[in-house]
């Protein structure tokens, strides 16, 4: 076993006791990471952006650290209500809302939104007495993974333009925001983003448009094969960029995927097996459909093992339950003989996963189990 599961997890028991499949959410891990990113990132309030993982178990552990929030949809408004965020520790960063998503908020008192164009500023007009937004810049990045900059972010050129227009408009404007993309492999693209966002607010302050914010995004990686991340080397340069920045900038980040992805464990069965082709095919009851949804709209692959399992290694596939035949987890994986009713344990499943899952086939979610795995052995609250 590595770094990639969580020790000393009795995956038996939880399943005996809580049903398959099963994900379960440590919030120790939660922690662990929220403290991890703050302490490599000194001076930056994080705000954990829900979307990779938005479940009450890591919003009740981010909320006991402190961390402020990013929300951006009705739904994580609602989430964040329900768990007693105060309103003023979000902000909604959907670049495109309709007239109700901005009441929705504005109603709950989150009063920061993010804009990238005209169409989108005039929206805020009827509510300029209330509304700060910040504008979303866009510098576009081909080696992520999930590029962010296609779909939202102004031009850089067009920044200046849109700072007018909101001032023209009586509209506050509080500062900038980028997102680079998500699992980013290095920190270039956010130390060529802070560099570019620093002229811009030294433009802007010299022609009295001044602005008091910096949001810096999310992206931050995890390693999902081999060692840890160390995520105070890869913020290192972060860090020195953000020196730059004008004195009195208030700095924000957006991470999820850094803050959940570790903090979830998948657990599911082997439903039933099978010989085809020279390999053992086993069904498992999750797949790609489910928790493994990460696989196809995150272009992740997470580490698997069979914990229980031992013998001789043979060419095996892993596939999940529904009846369609894309519907595979692992082509090719070495594994010992399982039998049915065995288990099957992804790591590093926290981002992503859930969130993404689908019930098609009339296949539930798998439920998430919330655990604490400190200080004491795992103990289940929920
Ligand atoms: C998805 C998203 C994030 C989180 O990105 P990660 O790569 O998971 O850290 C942050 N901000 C915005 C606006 C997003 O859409």
């Amino acid at each position: 076993m590595n770094s990639q599961f969580v020790a000393g997890m009795d995956y038996r028991g939880l399943v005996a006791k809580h049903g398959s499949p099963l994900l379960v959410l440590d919030k120790a891990a939660v922690r662990h990471q929220y403290r991890a990113l703050a302490a490599a990132l000194p001076g930056v309030r994080l705000h954990y952006a829900l979307k990779p993982l938005p479940h009450m178990g890591v919003v009740e552990t981010l909320k006991e650290e402190g961390a402020a929030f990013d929300l951006a949809t009705n739904g994580e408004v609602d989430l964040m209500r329900e768990a007693g965020i105060a309103p003023n520790e979000c902000i909604h960063t959907h670049p495109i809302k309709r007239d109700g998503d901005i009441r929705h908020a504005l109603e709950y008192g989150c009063q920061v939104f993010v804009f990238d164009n005209p169409v989108e500023l005039d929206k805020f007009v009827a509510y300029r007495d209330q509304a700060r937004l910040l504008l979303r810049v866009s510098f576009p990045n081909p080696e992520t993974k999930v590029d962010l900059s296609k779909k939202f972010g102004c031009t850089p050129e067009a920044v200046l333009p849109l700072l007018r227009d909101a001032k023209a408009k009586g509209i506050q404007v509080i500062g900038l925001s980028f997102h680079v993309g998500s699992q980013v492999p290095n920190a270039k693209r956010h130390v060529e983003a802070i560099e570019a966002c620093n002229d811009l607010l030294r433009q802007a302050a010299a022609e009295g448009l001044d602005l008091a914010v910096l949001d810096i995004g999310g992206g931050f990686p995890v390693a999902y094969q081999g060692e840890a991340l160390d995520i105070e080397a890869f913020c290192a340069p972060i860090r020195a960029a953000l020196a730059n920045t004008p004195a009195g900038t208030r700095l924000l980040a957006e991470p999820g995927r850094f803050i959940s992805a570790p903090a979830m464990t998948s657990i599911s069965s082997v439903m039933g097996k099978a010989e085809r082709f020279g390999r053992t095919w086993y069904y498992l009851d999750d797949g790609l459909y489910g928790s493994y949804s990460g696989q196809l709209f995150d272009h992740i692959t997470y580490p698997k093992m069979a914990p229980y399992a031992q013998g001789e290694l043979h060419p095996s596939v892993l596939a999940g339950p529904t009846c369609d035949s894309i519907d595979v987890i692992a082509e090719d994986i070495l594994l010992p003989e399982l039998a049915v009713g065995d288990l099957v344990v992804g790591g590093m499943m926290g981002a992503y996963t859930w969130a993404s899952a689908t019930e098609f086939n009339f296949f539930r979610k798998a439920n998430i189990l919330v655990v604490d795995s400190e200080p004491a052995a795992l103990q289940a609250v929920a």
